[in-house]
């Protein structure tokens, strides 16, 4: 039948903690999660799970039973336990609700082969900024050699199992796991060890999300800590607070948002505001949603109707003009006595914060992403000082042909950002085709730090090839001094020794005389000691041939047009000053730039 009533509060009123998942790829999140939502949890004991919405419910009672060797409390003061199914840091930047993290507490998973990694600083940083608890699980332990598995057993337990070469082995990977975490700043415990637990060392739960071990464990320190520390966060309140997780069309529902409804109640007909990308969308709830608790797992459309679902819960809404609604902000009931207004404005806040970032003179990349949280994690990567790349536009949801449209307006600004980096989104054919046809760049990937590493790529080697364009433009500064004995060939071509006297000789610099401006050809090839090469430095003596390209240059001839006592210098120009700066700045010092200025004086160049 329809269930009125799906979690209610507990008797100390409190409602669900909500956890999260983060953690490094291939730490074992997703099988973590598997394991906790009992896949490989005996039959009968995975009993009073339901899935919800976005994420999975542990009530109270089942995770009594699975804690039962650990002789729990009795009480566990919370009903129950919300994890959110979507594991990584966007499930976590994504959940906002009123401008404060939604998620109570953070499972931090750190492989113990592999210690902290770069995707488990950028978690701890989230959390850090967020302020938010979490604990950490030291995952993989059954890979430590020899170890004996003891299915889904406390950790001290299974522990107890381990020869004294497996007990040294875990010792010696969790101290240095917990130096690597004090270097970042935050201390750390083994959590039966933890005495200053929730003030400010961090609880280490070693587990294995193959056999189970630490599980249990995972479970009631969740449950415990989160009912001692947290009473005033997770107190049980009416006001509805409720975030939106994901926006997405439902095949005979239309456009449907799945919230995680963290406080209060919902009702069906409830008047409804949430944020959209063209302005605030006032609706009334027409159907609110969870999935059939009779069918398996995970089978899509079969849902079950509520007329109010209580928090703390994953919902799908169906009401209507939901297709601008933005994933990732907050959804509002508007009550009897609310100021319809003032709602649209709290609504629309998200919004605003985020568009704020953008570059107001409007040179920079495109950027789009699945989520309000996502695009503002985004954001604030590219904001950082080693990363450095402008965005003049955002968008959220999907890449479609208007967003490529946006983008390409950089084509004539400014060639390199007329690209989109799209995070967690998918591109749409259509937007594809277009993209490469007008030349916009797309780059997408489901990790901040792969969209950079393209992009940068990307940039690298635009910045090769133009200086590959303007490299026969591009005139390096030399000033040659012709060795006495060593005039190979008078003219065409010359071939003399001479000594690198200030800058670089490359191949390809035009030389004129330096007293009397006389030009006499371009550098055609280097030698130094019978070796062919592309450049001679400062200080060098080299032998190089010098080609007239033209017949009044081929004319010109050591002994007549210049003397043993003059010296060559590089022919440069305006332009050719502009491409050095513009391109090889990096590959002048400061002492090849100080003879550029000097020939331009001698140039008379303006
Ligand atoms: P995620 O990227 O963090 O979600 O990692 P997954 O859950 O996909 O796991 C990555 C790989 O590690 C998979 O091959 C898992 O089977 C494996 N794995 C995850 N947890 C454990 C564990 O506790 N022990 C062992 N031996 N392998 C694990």
């Amino acid at each position: 039948g329809v269930s009125e009533e799906t979690s209610g509060r507990s008797e100390y009123n409190l409602r669900s903690p909500i956890c999260c998942i983060m953690g490094h790829v291939d730490t074992g999140k997703t099988k973590l999660l598997d394991c906790i939502r009992g896949t490989n949890v005996q039959q009968g004991e995975a009993g009073g799970i339901t899935q919800q919405i976005g994420a999975t419910y542990f009530p109270a009672e089942n995770i009594r039973q699975r804690t039962k060797e650990l002789k729990a409390d009795a009480n566990l003061k919370v009903p129950g336990l919300l994890v959110i199914d979507t594991p990584g840091h966007e499930s976590f930047t994504n959940l906002r609700s009123r401008g404060s993290g939604l998620c109570d507490i953070a499972i931090l998973v750190v492989d113990i082969m592999h210690g902290l990694e770069r995707q488990t600083i950028e978690s701890l940083n989230l959390l850090k900024m967020r302020n938010t608890n979490f604990v950490i699980a030291l995952n993989k332990v059954d890979r430590l050699y020899g170890w004996k598995a003891c299915h889904n057993a406390s950790i001290v337990k299974a522990m107890k199992e381990q020869s004294r070469d497996v007990q040294f082995e875990f010792r010696t990977r969790l101290t240095q796991v917990v130096t690597e975490f004090k270097e970042q700043g935050i201390n750390t415990e083994l959590y039966y060890k933890n005495k200053n637990m929730g003030k400010d060392t961090f609880s280490i739960v070693p587990t294995s999300a193959i056999s189970g071990e630490g599980i249990p464990d995972l479970l009631l320190l969740l449950v415990q800590w989160t009912a001692k520390t947290m009473a005033a966060r997770l107190a049980y309140s009416n006001e509805v607070q409720c975030t939106v997780l994901e926006v997405k069309v439902v095949e005979g529902h239309g456009t449907t948002i799945d919230v995680i409804l963290v406080n209060g109640e919902l009702h069906e007909g409830d008047q409804i505001v949430v944020c959209g990308m063209q302005g605030p969308i006032v609706t009334s709830i027409r159907a609110l949603l969870t999935p059939d608790p009779m069918k398996e797992l995970r089978v899509k459309g079969s849902y079950e109707h509520h007329k109010k679902i209580k928090a703390a819960q994953g919902i799908k809404i169906n009401a209507q003009g939901l297709e601008h609604a933005i994933a990732g902000t907050s959804l509002y009931v508007m009550g009897p006595d609310d100021d319809a207004e003032d709602i649209k404005e709290a609504v629309m806040e998200d919004m605003r914060s985020v568009m704020g970032r953008v570059n107001k003179c409007g040179e920079g990349v495109y950027v789009q992403a699945s989520t309000l949280g996502s695009l503002e994690a985004l954001l604030d990567f590219l904001k950082t000082p080693e990363v450095s790349i402008p965005v003049s536009g955002i968008g959220i949801g999907n890449v479609h042909k208007q967003d490529v449209m946006k983008a390409s307006v950089m084509l004539e600004k400014k060639k390199e950002y007329a690209t989109i980096l799209a995070f967690d989104v998918r591109v749409a054919q259509d937007a594809r085709e277009l993209a490469d046809e007008v030349g916009v760049e797309i780059f997408a990937a489901d990790i901040i730090y792969h969209l950079f590493d393209q992009f940068k790529v990307y940039i690298d080697n635009l910045k090769e090839e133009k200086k590959k364009e303007v490299a026969e433009e591009a005139v390096f500064p030399c000033k040659l001094k012709i060795l006495p004995n060593c005039v190979f060939n008078k003219k065409d071509p010359i071939v003399i020794g001479v000594e690198v006297l200030e800058g670089i000789a490359k191949v390809g610099t035009p030389i004129c005389v330096q007293q009397s401006l006389v030009d006499i050809g371009q550098i055609a090839s280097i030698q130094n000691n019978f070796k062919p090469v592309d450049s001679a430095k400062k200080g060098q003596k080299v032998s190089i041939k010098i080609i007239g390209s033209n017949t009044e240059e081929q004319q010109k001839m050591f002994g007549r047009h210049f003397q043993m006592e003059d010296d060559l210098v590089s022919k440069i120009s305006r332009r050719s000053i502009d491409i050095l700066k513009a391109d090889f700045r990096k590959d002048l010092s400061i002492e090849d730039w100080n003879l550029v200025v000097k020939l331009k004086t001698l140039f008379n160049i303006q």
